[in-house]
Formats: structure tokens, sequence, C-alpha cells
């Protein structure tokens, strides 16, 4: 048997022994990983764990095709390192090493070649999802189109991808940034939707720091690095997000590119003490990555540190993803600023080169901007106040957002933002006796 059969086969005896597991199983189920980037507490309730842990295989990197085959757990992280020994990289790569394909297939994900080839859905051409009773059911655009099309923002509520072929575009070892300052937003949307038009970089996103303090990053590949010149590096003491407003242009390694967020997640590591030398010397180069950050995350939730962090000032937790028309995206900002306040902001541009994703409905004629923040924010409000503001500011403007954190909708709400009609029909077909918790069950009640 060839390499390839191997693989597939071997692909095939996992999945069919997890459709077994599930098809013998009663009852509520949830997934069983080892990383997650959900950042909504989940309701304690009884529940079958599916262990999707082996599911994590790269089955086949087609260079002649630019596709992947690969299985759904897998991380960004090790489909990396499948795919770059062969000039190739996922068109999308989301930026936190943990995210899995299938993760973000089903959680809209972004980076920053979305300017050229919209979310990660938008890359996929086919993907099997295992459902409720245990059957795989292969879909694509032509086959079984609505379940691919419903699939994005289902958030595992209709069924599981285990298999998702995903298109890989060309790159080469290096890239070299160029970052440009603004002092206006109107600015540098422009610029930004100049590039949507008209590519002239590989890679385009920015930081907002402030009302006059934004920076806008051009990133192309290079082959090789100009005499004299070395890959910066900011995967231990340097950081990157600092280096944006230090430096004019830089050079990194395709693969120091493509994770140069996920060391300091971010920014966001400054919560756990890491913007300071020692915390970053001690560390280390393994420990400082999104993977640490998630850990920590989840045990702050639990006895004692919860209890520790009950003594400090009052505070909301607003982590969002949300996607605003490019004409909008400077009103938003202002009006973020003045409403919620986090800084900085995470620009992320992206096109929709397909708008019938039914679960995730965007405009085609226009481009987007994803604006990503991550904080706490200081309230004396009730629990919840300034995320329900954010949903009502991305209403104002036309957006969309992110199912990932928090959402505080009344249900009417809910579904007149994510096609109700579209969801039962799928969930009738997927997942008729509820097995998967509900959408809005799962994105609003903490399922
Ligand atoms: C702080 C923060 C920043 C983020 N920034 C970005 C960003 O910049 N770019 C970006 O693309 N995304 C970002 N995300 C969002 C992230 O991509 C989504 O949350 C994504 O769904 C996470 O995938 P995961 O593999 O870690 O899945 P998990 O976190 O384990 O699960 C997320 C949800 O997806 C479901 N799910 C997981 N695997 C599958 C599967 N195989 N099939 C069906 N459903 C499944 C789970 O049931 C769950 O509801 C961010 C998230 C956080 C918390």
């Amino acid at each position: 048997m060839s390499r390839a059969a191997e693989e597939w086969a071997a692909h095939r005896a996992r999945v069919e022994s997890l459709g077994q597991a599930l098809a013998e199983s009663r009852g509520p189920v949830r997934l069983r990983k080892r990383t997650s980037n959900l950042f909504r507490p989940r309701e304690a309730i009884e529940r079958t764990e599916l262990d999707v842990t082996q599911v994590n295989h790269v089955i086949e990197v087609d260079q002649t095709v630019g596709v992947a085959e690969v299985e759904g757990m897998t991380t960004y992280a090790d489909l990396v390192d499948a795919t770059l020994p062969h000039g190739l990289a996922p068109a999308i790569v989301p930026e936190l090493k943990s995210i899995t394909v299938g993760g973000a297939m089903t959680g809209v994900g972004i980076e920053s070649s979305a300017f050229r080839y919209g979310l990660v859905h938008h890359t996929a051409h086919e993907l099997d999802v295992l459902v409720a009773d245990g059957r795989v059911l292969t879909c694509s655009p032509e086959q079984r189109p609505e379940l691919f099309y419903g699939f994005p923002n289902s958030y595992g509520s209709l069924g599981y991808a285990t298999r998702v072929r995903i298109g890989l575009i060309p790159v080469m070892p290096y890239v070299r940034l160029e970052h440009t300052r603004y002092s206006d937003p109107d600015a540098l949307f422009a610029a930004i939707r100049e590039e949507c038009t008209r590519p002239t970089c590989a890679y385009l996103d920015g930081v907002y720091f402030g009302p006059e303090d934004l920076v806008l990053t051009r990133a192309d590949f290079v082959e090789s690095l100009p005499a004299g010149t070395s890959a910066s590096d900011y995967t231990w003491m340097r950081q990157y997000w600092r280096s944006l407003r230090e430096r004019r242009e830089d050079y990194l390694t395709i693969h120091d590119y493509l994770w140069r967020w996920d060391t300091d997640w971010f920014w966001c590591s400054g919560n756990f003490g890491a913007h300071l030398a020692p915390v970053r010397l001690v560390l280390g180069r393994k420990r400082l990555s999104s993977i640490t950050y998630q850990k920590i995350m989840r045990a702050s939730h639990h006895w004692p540190l919860k209890a520790v962090a009950s003594l400090r000032p009052r505070t909301e937790s607003v982590i969002q993803d949300v996607d605003i028309p490019i004409a909008n995206a400077a009103a938003f900002l202002a009006e973020f600023e003045a409403e919620i306040g986090i800084r900085p902001v995470w620009l992320c541009p992206f096109v929709v080169p397909d708008g019938r994703f039914s679960l995730f409905e965007l405009r085609t004629d226009t481009p987007y901007i994803n604006f990503g923040f991550w904080d706490m924010v200081r309230s004396s409000e009730p629990d919840g106040h300034y995320n329900a503001r954010v949903e009502k500011l991305v209403a104002r403007h036309g957006g969309k957002k992110s199912l990932y954190s928090r959402s505080t909708y009344d249900e009417a709400t809910f579904w007149s933002e994510y096609d109700r009609d579209t969801y039962q029909s799928l969930k009738r077909e997927c997942d008729p006796e509820g097995r998967f918790p509900g959408l809005y069950e799962k994105a609003v009640k903490r399922g």
C-alpha cells in the first residue's frame, strides 16, 4: 500500500471508531479536546464526552492542486509544519497555534491574508461532518450544499468536522514587512480599501493603539534576505506588537510571520506579567505561547485564583471579534473608543468571495474590517453591560459578531442575525434528538 493509501485507511478507521462511539452513546454530547479557544464558560451539565483527540492528522498535501486533506482536530501549528516543506501554507492561518482546522471552519477563522481570500470557510473545498447518529456526511458546494454553507458559525451544534479539504497558497522562506503609521483612521481605511481592490502585498493587517496612533502592516514574500540583514526573532525577549511602532521595515521567516501573534497572544500576555523581561526570561520560548495563557485563563475560573481575582476592582471581560463593513469602520472605531475604550485593537481586513454561508451572512459588495479586542473593562454596571453595548454597536454599523465568546442577545434578536429557518432545517437533518446543544443555547446560554 502506498503511504497516501495508508494515511487514508488510517483516517477512515479513526473516524469510523468515533462514529461508533457516538452511535453507541446516549444523551447530550460534547467534545473532549486538549485545547480550546472558546471564551465563554460552559454550562455544568452532564454530557457524554466524545474523545476526538486522535482525529488530528494531516492526511495528504497535494502540491499539484494546492490543497491539503486534514482531519478536523488538527491544529494549524501541525498543518503549517506539514505544508511549509512543500513551499505552501494554508491560504488562511488563524494566528493562535492551537486553533484547529475544524474549529476555524465552524468558528469563522481569519488572518491577514483574508483581504485576498476571505475567511477560513471561503478557502475550504469540501468537508466531512460527523452527525449525531454517527453518520459522516460529505458536503461541498455541489454535494449537500445546505450543510456546506450552513456549517460555518454552527460551533459544533450540527456536528463535528472530521475532514476538511482546505486551500493552500505558494509561499517563500521569508516575509518582508512594512509598517506605516497613521494619525487618521479614515486614511488608514482608505489604504486598506485600495489594497482589497488592487493588492500589492501578500498579507495585510493593522493595529489601533489610540485615536491618532494606528499602524498598517503590509507583508510580502521574499526568497532570501538582503545582504547583511537577518530575520527578527520575537519568540522570546522581544515583542512583535511593540516593533510595529519602532520599525518601518522588518524581516521574518515565513514560519515566524504566521505565528507572530501567538507568542504574546497579540499583546494580552501583559495580563500575566509576560511583558516584563524577568518573567520572559524565566518562562522561556516554549511557554511564551497562547497555549500557556489559555491554561492560566481556565484556571482563573476556579478557586483559588477566582478568590484572588474577587479582591480586585470589579471588571467585565470583553473578548470579542466583530466584523464591520469598511465604510463604517472609522465611525465604529470612534464610538468603540468612547463607549468601551479597550486598546490596542487588532484590525484585520477581509473580503467576502461568496455570500452563501447562511449562518454567517455577509455582504459581497464591500470589504469588512475584523476588529479584535480582548481585555477586562472596569465596571460598576450589571455584568454583561459592556458586551451588550458591543452587540448594539455592531448592529448599528451593519456588522456581525463572532460567537466564540460571550453573547447577551435575546432569542429574537439572535435569530434575526443568524438565519433560524436554515439552522432548524439543518438541525432536523443532523441532530433531530438534540444531542448537541442548539446554537442559541450554546452561544448565549453558556452551553
Ligand atoms: C482571544 C481570542 C482571540 C481570537 N483571535 C482569533 C483570530 O485572530 N483569528 C481567528 O481566526 N480566530 C480567532 N479566535 C477565534 C477562534 O478561531 C475560534 O474560537 C475557533 O472556533 C477556535 O477553534 P478551536 O479549534 O480552538 O476550537 P475550540 O475552542 O475547541 O471550540 C470552539 C467551538 O467550535 C466547536 N468545534 C471545535 N472543533 C470542531 C469541529 N471539528 N467541528 C465542529 N465544531 C467544532 C466546539 O464545539 C466549540 O463550540 C480567537 C479566539 C480568542 C479566544
